[in-house]
């Protein structure tokens, strides 16, 4: 009995503290998937091209894109063939990002003489908004 008893504090000590190891680990700088908080990539991955990490671009359709760009984004998953057709970056193959949990279309993948990732600013939420 005391042995159980023993076990379980062991056990909800071990629950509480990997609670809070999960919680120091989601940063403010951190970006996330708008629809199911997947941890996408962080403001640490920004990349820039021309100087600048951040577009506007309309596509084909008229839609319009405010674009962050990661040279890393580790919750994405690519889906599709690789393709320079209404490329927005010059020389740079594009292919679809999706959330790698819940399959939500965050932005693209762009590679060429650089591998990195453009995501649209309104499928993302981040740390600071998400915490407060
Ligand atoms: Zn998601």
């Amino acid at each position: 009995m005391i042995n159980n008893m023993k076990n379980l504090i062991i056990n909800i000590n071990y629950i509480i503290k990997n609670k809070s190891k999960t919680k120091t680990l989601l940063k403010t700088t951190d970006w996330f998937c708008l629809q199911c908080k997947n941890m996408i990539t962080s403001d640490f991955n920004r990349f820039l091209y021309d100087g600048k990490s951040e577009f506007n671009f309309t596509n084909p359709g008229g839609a319009k894109f405010n674009i962050i760009l990661f040279n890393n984004a580790s919750g994405c998953f690519e889906i599709g063939k690789p393709t320079f057709e209404f490329a927005w970056f010059e020389n740079y193959k594009w292919q679809f990002s999706v959330c790698s949990r819940c399959g939500f279309h965050l932005g693209w993948n762009y590679s060429g003489s650089n591998n990195f990732y453009g995501l649209i600013r309104t499928s993302l939420i981040k740390g600071e908004t998400l915490f407060n």
